[in-house]
């Protein structure tokens, strides 16, 4: 990357958008170039990367997304000493419950997860109420264990790639959200405001890892959109029985619930998938009154109240696979986007990946590559 200097206004690459996708590709990238992440909020996560389950799952939506978690098992394993004092993941386990007329769902999870995940395994109904007392003996068929899902300490996770950026030399300004952005004698121009007022920036490669925003951030490029659709999910936290903490996340086949231990009680999720406008989102009061019918259905843990709640957007291309690669024809806009609900588990896999083909060092392939969709 070029020689800049000590000047503040240019950068050899600026990433707009400090969630997950933006903190790791930047914190892979400081070490070999000049960098600077913009974010729009007062501080960085503020949308779905502080609003997530926080699991990691091998096991999860498809062989795309499976592939870039376990390209990062060995950082979340292992990570860099200077990187966290704590360690990044801890075991929880995942119970995948089925309940009546649901074995041939059980049936073909089990079959599309055994090959790649070795430790998972169909369990009994006893063997499901062993592992959660509260479930429901009249409902519940059958399951599957895993027990190589983990808990994501995401606040220790997203402060390393931070400590790591600032470490090499590279800036991170909130307050900045990007308003323009045009290329200008070879080099991208990137106008900021808040409430009218951002020192402009220069760039040669800007990087769109704006989550929901994603297209938004590309039409200020006058890029035509991907087909990037955010969808709504919503969590609440209510009172927890004693003795839950060891609990795995549960889960049922249909997909319309799950719930784990999570301080100060359990984290229930009716698994909604609503489409929405990007925007700060907010839990519905019906998408928090189904996961609790959903919740009494499977288990027996009675709900007087809801101790808090919230919701985030998890944005989606069709093939739920992530949108990555440099826009055709137009220099130096990479596109980041399109994490679904696997942004947190892929960011180290995905943001060194994303930072080798942006220094040149790799290609996005296919099953990824916004080229995909012809732009
Ligand atoms: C309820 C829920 C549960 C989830 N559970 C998990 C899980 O267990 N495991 C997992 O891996 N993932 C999970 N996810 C998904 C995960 O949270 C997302 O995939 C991930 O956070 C996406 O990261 P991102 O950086 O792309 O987006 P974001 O975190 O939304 O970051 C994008 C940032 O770009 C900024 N921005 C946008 N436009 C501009 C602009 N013009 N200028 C400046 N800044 C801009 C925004 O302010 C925002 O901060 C979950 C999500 C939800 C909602």
């Amino acid at each position: 990357m070029s020689e800049t200097g000590a000047n503040n206004t240019h950068f050899d690459i600026a990433v707009v958008g400090a969630g997950a996708a933006g903190l790791s590709v930047a914190y892979f990238l400081a070490p070999h170039a000049r960098v600077v992440v913009l974010e729009r909020e007062d501080q960085p996560a503020y949308h779905s990367s502080g609003r997530s389950a926080a699991m990691y799952i091998e096991g999860y939506e498809n062989g795309v997304v499976q592939e870039l978690t376990t390209a990062g098992r060995e950082f979340f394993f292992e990570a860099p000493a200077e990187f966290s004092e704590t360690p990044l993941v801890t075991p929880a386990g995942g119970l995948t419950v089925a309940g009546p007329t649901e074995q041939t769902a059980l049936d073909k999870y089990l079959q599309t997860w055994t090959p790649s995940c070795p430790d998972l395994h169909a369990v009994s109904p006893a063997e499901c109420m062993g592992i959660v007392p509260i479930l429901r003996e009249e409902w519940v068929q059958g399951g599957a264990f895993d027990p190589s899902w983990h808990n994501i300490d995401v606040h220790a996770l997203l402060t390393g790639y931070q400590r790591g950026i600032r470490a090499h030399g590279g800036e991170i300004r909130s307050r900045f959200e990007v308003t323009a952005l045009a290329w200008d004698t070879g080099q991208w121009s990137l106008g900021g405001s808040l409430g009218g007022s951002a020192e402009p920036l220069t760039a040669d490669v800007v990087v769109n890892a704006s989550g929901a925003w994603a297209n938004h951030t590309a039409s200020l490029a006058g890029l035509t959109p991907v087909p990037l659709t955010p969808m709504r999910r919503t969590a609440a936290i209510v009172p927890a029985p004693d003795h839950c903490a060891p609990w795995p996340l549960v889960h049922t086949v249909r997909e319309n619930l799950y719930f784990k231990p999570e301080s100060p009680g359990l984290m229930v999720c009716p698994q909604d998938e609503t489409p929405s406008e990007a925007m700060d989102a907010y839990p519905l009061d019906l998408d928090i009154a189904l996961a609790m019918e959903e919740f009494h259905k499977v288990a027996n843990h009675p709900v007087e109240h809801v101790m808090h709640s919230w919701a985030g957007l998890r944005t989606f291309a069709p093939d739920r696979h992530p949108i990555v690669g440099f826009a055709d024809g137009l220099h130096g806009f990479f596109w980041l986007a399109g994490q679904g609900g696997f942004g947190i588990q892929t960011s180290p896999g995905l943001g060194e990946l994303a930072a080798q083909i942006i220094l040149g060092h790799a290609t996005a392939h296919e099953t990824i590559n916004v080229a995909r969709f012809g732009t």
